[in-house]
Order: C-alpha cells, then sequence, then structure tokens
C-alpha cells in the first residue's frame, strides 16, 4: 500500500515528504496506523549524521497508534488495540533480557542498528529502492510495519499523543529518577536540561520524594514549566551554577544529578556539582564518536558515580502501562507536557522549534 512519509535522503537535508510503498506484516510483525509521534533530539543527530543510521530513513521513535493488522503468529494484540512503541524491542530470552535489562536487549540491538527488519529486508520502498527506519521504528509516517517485540497494547481512554511520549521523553526521563538512579525521600536532585526529557527526570525525582529538586536551563522561558512539574529551584545555566548548587545543598553538592541534555560540557559540570560519593547519571545522548573528559583523579578521590541511564532502565510491558496508569490518576503531568501540534507536512518546523528550545515537546498528529 501507498502511504506519507517524512523521508531523510541526504545528512544535513530537510525531511523530504514522500509516498513511499509499504508491505504487509510478515511472521510476528504488526502493522500500525500511526496516531501521534514526538519530536525528540535524537532524530536530529540521525539528520546531523551522528548516528550510525544508513540512508535513505524514515526517523521517529516516539509514537503511539492503532493496530491495523497482525502478522502470522502475533498474539499479544489484535486490530483495533492502542499501542505505544517502544524504540527497543526486546526478545525477553536473551541474557539481558533475562537479567532483568531488556534495554540492553542482544538480539536485537544489532537489528535497530541496521535500521532493517530481523531478516535484513525492509518493509518499506521508495522509487524501488528500500527505506530504513530508526531503531526499529520510523514513526515519521502514516503506518509502521514493526515487530511484535515492539508494540506495547495501552489502555484505550488515554490520548494517543499522551501514550506516544511514554515511547521515550517519560520513560527515559522517569525512569532515569525510579529505575536507575533510584533516588529516595529527602535525597537533593539536580537536573541539567529542562527539555522533554528534563521536566521528566525532574517529575520523576518528585515522585521519589527528591528535596531539593533543581532545574538548570539556559532558556528562562522553561522555568516556570519545571516548577510545575516539581523543581523546587531553577537556576539559569552560566558559570555560578556549580556554586549556587552547592549553596542549596549545605555546600556539598547534590546527591543526584542528571544530564539530559547531551553536551559534554554539561557531563562535566554535572560532575562537579555533584557531592563526594553521590551519583552523576548520564540521560542525555550524545552524538556517536564524541567523548567526554571526566576528570579520574576527582572520580577516584571522591568516589562518585558516574553511569550511564539508556530509556531509564524500563521494562516496557510493564511500565508504559504504568506509566499511563499513573497519568490517569493524576500522578504524571503527561498533557502538560504536550506544547506543540503539528501535521507530518510541517515536521521541518517542528524541529526548528525544537531545536530553538522554544517547546517541551512538540508531537506530529496524524
Ligand atoms: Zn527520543
Ligand atoms: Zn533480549
Amino acid at each position: 500500500m501507498k502511504m506519507q512519509a517524512a523521508v531523510l535522503t541526504e545528512f544535513n537535508t530537510p525531511f523530504q515528504i514522500e509516498t513511499v510503498e509499504l508491505s504487509p506484516p510478515q511472521a510476528g510483525e504488526v502493522m500500525i496506523k500511526m496516531a501521534a509521534s514526538g519530536v525528540c533530539h535524537s532524530d536530529w543527530h540521525v539528520v546531523e549524521g551522528l548516528s550510525y543510521f544508513p540512508l535513505p530513513i524514515i526517523c521517529g521513535h516516539e509514537g503511539a497508534g492503532i493496530v491495523e493488522s497482525v502478522g502470522e503468529g502475533v498474539t499479544s494484540v489484535e486490530p483495533g488495540d492502542h499501542v505505544t512503541l517502544s524504540f527497543r524491542a526486546n526478545c525477553d530470552g536473551c541474557f539481558y533480557c533475562q537479567r532483568g535489562k531488556p534495554n540492553l536487549c542482544e538480539v536485537y540491538t544489532p537489528v535497530l542498528r541496521s535500521g532493517l527488519m530481523k531478516d535484513g529486508t525492509s518493509r518499506i520502498a521508495w522509487r524501488d529502492e528500500p527505506v530504513h527506519i530508526m531503531t526499529g521504528l520510523g514513526c515519521f509516517a502514516e503506518y509502521v510495519v514493526i515487530p511484535e517485540d515492539a508494540v506495547v497494547p495501552v489502555r484505550r481512554d488515554v490520548p494517543l499523543e499522551v501514550a506516544a511520549l511514554v515511547g521515550c521523553a517519560v520513560s527515559t526521563g522517569v525512569g532515569a529518577a525510579i529505575y536507575t538512579a533510584d533516588v529516595r525521600p529527602g535525597e537533593s536532585v539536580a537536573v541539567y536540561g529542562a527539555g522533554g526529557v528534563g521536566l521528566n527526570i525532574i517529575m520523576g525525582a518528585a515522585l521519589c520524594g527528591a528535596d531539593p529538586i533543581i532545574a538548570i536551563d539556559t532558556n528562562s522561558s522553561k522555568m516556570e514549566i519545571a516548577r510545575e512539574f516539581g523543581a523546587t529551584h531553577t537556576l539559569y545555566s552560566d558559570e555560578s551554577t556549580i556554586g549556587q548548587i552547592q549553596t542549596l545543598t549545605q555546600g556539598r553538592g547534590a546527591d543526584h544529578v542528571f544530564e539530559s541534555v547531551g553536551l559534554q560540557v554539561l557531563q562535566e559540570a554535572g560532575l562537579e556539582a555533584t557531592r563526594p560519593g553521590g551519583t552523576l547519571t548520564l540521560v542525555g545522548l550524545t552524538p556517536f564518536g564524541s567523548g567526554t573528559n571526566l576528570p579520574g583523579a576527582v572520580i577516584t578521590r571522591t568516589e562518585k558515580v558516574v553511569r550511564g541511564s539508556f530509556y531509564g532502565s524500563v521494562h516496557p510491558r510493564r511500565d508504559f502501562p504504568m506509566f499511563l496508569d499513573m497519568y490517569s490518576n493524576g500522578k504524571l503531568m503527561l498533557d502538560e507536557l504536550v506544547t506543540r501540534r503539528y501535521r507530518l507536512n510541517e515536521i521541518n518546523e517542528a524541529y526548528a522549534n525544537m531545536l530553538t528550545g522554544e517547546v517541551a515537546r512538540g508531537v506530529i498528529v496524524f
């Protein structure tokens, strides 16, 4: 069948809205009619050629929609089900899946990096060439055909644009606070970056009972929304930031510091803002090939912990429904996260706005 999709054909060029050919789902695959796809910075790394994906590619890795059809052997969903897409499909059987780390699934990691399906082929063609999909999804398109292992059924009474955000920003942010860092009541938290992911870290830290929760950003328009999401203090990011964090934490630095932007300079500042024995959690994705200059001499002598958090250490099948229950019960503010909606053909405008930092989360609605 034919559908519209935003295709990236060359790095550092705009997305092109193209008509592409989509094949039906094969065994173990699901076709989903997309309802909403979030506008996330990780897609931009692909545009800039800083990820590993081959071209042409359809980006988009934070989506929700309604199951259209299923391939042979699919048992967990049926047509009409509302679903959130996981950008880390997981097999449930490998070394990591069996050890509670489905975000590191070793069966799917190479598949997702290839931009193709498990069998090495694509379900999408453009001008008779195979089109790749980002992280096994490619949800900047009217439909996706993806592995059942990436599809999580969710309750039908929540808006699908909210269900979409659970697929990246919410899991990455809230999960980083409650699972990866395991923030405890009364612990101090500082969060670098109050964008889509940063606001969710703040919200997760608030759920954990952290105090104070210090939000740091260079965009003063983010300060008010950071407070709505649970920040007790907001700091404009400049050379005085670390001193101010220390002042707010009895001169020690924060128990937990989170870097949500993916900037080396903030990773390094974050370590300095962490108290001795405290934990710096790196959440923002830096481009492949980029380094960081965290001082080993300091880490050793202060017992500071530096750890990565990928997809908030979540279990999609367990946590996506839980996050949406929490939203329904008023524990997670997700309506407030969606600050702007776009049509698919406005996707380049959506990314221009994301880069200026003027929106918490833009969402493409279909
Ligand atoms: Zn994302
Ligand atoms: Zn696995």
